[in-house]
């Protein structure tokens, strides 16, 4: 299992998500990623292998501006260590991002029954549990809702950090039986999946217990 780092703030995102997701590296991860709200949209990076490469790629954060954005580090467990199978994942209508540590163990049934006119980039679990939330949003619900719903039916391990390109206010995170707490600043709010990530901007932490859900915004 590895690493997630989220910002949402005053200050640039993207180099504070790469210094977090270094300090996680002694974890272990085969592939690494970010998605940082700059210029009306998410924008999303990733690369195979070490986290160098992720970072020379957009050099060391400098060619992503933004103040919100998600980061993850992971370890395969379904689908090979390629950069397609790399976090964050899309819904299905590119609205929603994704980050995950963790095993949904009920994502082909969730596929059979709600996705089956989907066509997907990779093999993850992951990427099943974001068109879930994407397709119950295509539905008329929000993004919260849609979440809810979601979390619902997911059954498994999981760490989550999601973004809606609609909305750079919020992260919406939730977990269950994978480590994951936030982080409280003064301006900003992050979240991580190990306290070591944000030693650099905080020393104020809140436990998620599992199934819980937070929303956190730069001020709560
Ligand atoms: N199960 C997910 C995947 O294979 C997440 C793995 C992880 O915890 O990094 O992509």
């Amino acid at each position: 299992m590895c690493g997630i780092v989220g910002y949402i703030g005053k200050n640039q995102a993207a180099p504070i998500l790469l210094e977090g997701l270094s300090k996680l590296e002694y974890r272990g991860y085969d592939s690494a990623g970010i998605a940082v709200y700059n210029n009306n949209e998410l924008e999303v990076a990733k690369s195979k292998g070490k986290l160098a490469v992720l970072s020379e790629k957009i050099d060391g954060g400098k060619k992503l501006g933004g103040n919100m954005g998600i980061g993850h580090t992971r370890w395969a467990t379904h689908g090979q260590a390629t950069e397609a199978n790399a976090h964050p994942h899309t819904s299905a209508n590119g609205r929603l991002i994704l980050v995950h540590n963790g095993v949904i163990e009920n994502y082909l049934q969730i596929k059979d029954e709600y996705l089956s006119g989907d066509t997907f980039k990779g093999e993850t679990d992951t990427e099943i549990a974001v068109h879930l939330i994407g397709h119950f949003v295509d539905e008329g619900n929000s993004v919260l809702d849609a979440f809810k719903k979601a979390l619902h039916i997911i059954q498994g391990s999981y760490a989550f950090a999601l973004v809606d390109s609609e909305n750079p206010d919020t992260i919406y995170v939730a977990k269950n039986k994978s480590p994951l707490l936030i982080g409280i600043g003064n301006g900003y709010n992050m979240v991580c999946s190990d306290a070591m990530a944000m030693i650099r901007e905080t020393s104020e932490f809140m436990e998620i217990h599992d199934k819980e859900l937070v929303v956190l915004t730069k001020d709560s």
